[in-house]
């Protein structure tokens, strides 16, 4: 049977790097983006390029509408969905908490918790063989930040992938005996465009002396612990979320 992955935020970065590994090892992958369409259309290019099967679908996984909407189009075009890498999250500029306005606050929480809870809720609606589903995987992205905390640099980012890490564990035991595994992921410093987002392009490098390694991380390195935990090769996995973070 294909696996069916639906990457959120497959665009760019962790989420890129997930959906490429996936397509180049015979998955058909949904490639979800929210703004960046030649991104994705230059993920599912590359997917095809290499004998895959991939489409790149619009929507915000902030918003329950388009949450559902994008699981739909996947299935429509691929299949059910076998593989969930709950995968989209923001950051915002460092700082204090002392210093975040609400909305700031709301924007993090409701697209990296909100978001990923409700994008589970979906996955689990349509893979648990208590409702007539083939079971499946869900990956969740983590953070280091969760056991970190991001003192003085983003605690309510950190405190969001917090979430995530309960959210795999009591997820995971909910549906053990429905045919789903759930697992997640704590990447590190991992070079990709989301520093720019929060403000500082060149974190991953300014970082780097911080990290036991010596070095920050790559997609494609975080991409490998998802694929693995995604395989029938974790098949006795979960409630555990690995990190990838260079000792850090
Ligand atoms: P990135 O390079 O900034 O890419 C973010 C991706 O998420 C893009 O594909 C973007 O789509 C998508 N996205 C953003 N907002 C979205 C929304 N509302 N709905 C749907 N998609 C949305 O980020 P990244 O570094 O790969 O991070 C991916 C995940 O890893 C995040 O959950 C992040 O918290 C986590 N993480 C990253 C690091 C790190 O050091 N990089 C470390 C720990 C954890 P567009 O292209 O359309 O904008």
């Amino acid at each position: 049977m294909t696996s069916v992955f639906l990457v959120t935020g497959g665009s760019r970065g962790i989420g890129a790097a997930t959906a490429l590994l996936a397509g180049s090892g015979g998955a058909s992958v949904c490639v979800n983006y929210v703004a960046n369409q030649k991104a994705a259309e230059a993920v599912v290019s590359q997917i095809e390029d290499a004998g895959g099967k991939a489409i790149a679908v619009q929507g915000d996984m902030a918003v329950e509408a388009d949450i559902v909407r994008v699981f739909e189009a996947c299935e429509a075009a691929l299949g059910p969905v076998t593989v969930l890498v709950n995968n989209a999250g923001v950051v915002d500029t460092e700082g204090r908490l002392e210093e975040f306005s609400a909305e700031r606050i709301a924007r993090i929480i409701n697209l990296n918790v909100t978001g990923a809870l409700i994008c589970a809720r979906e996955a689990v609606r349509r893979m648990s063989t208590k409702n007539a589903g083939r079971g499946g995987a869900i990956v969740n992205i983590s953070s280091m930040a969760a056991p970190l905390g991001g003192p003085a640099t983003y605690v309510d980012y950190a405190a969001s992938k917090g979430a995530i890490d309960t959210l795999t564990v009591g997820l995971s035991r909910e549906v053990a005996m429905e045919g789903i595994r759930v697992n997640g992921v704590r990447p590190g410093i991992i070079d990709t465009e989301i520093h720019a987002s929060g403000g500082n392009p060149n974190r991953a490098r300014d970082l780097a002396h911080t990290v036991p390694m010596g070095r920050a991380g790559t997609a494609e390195e975080v991409a490998e612990a998802v694929l693995w935990l995604a395989s029938d090769a974790a098949s006795y996995v979960t409630g555990t979320t690995i990190n990838v973070s260079g000792g850090r």
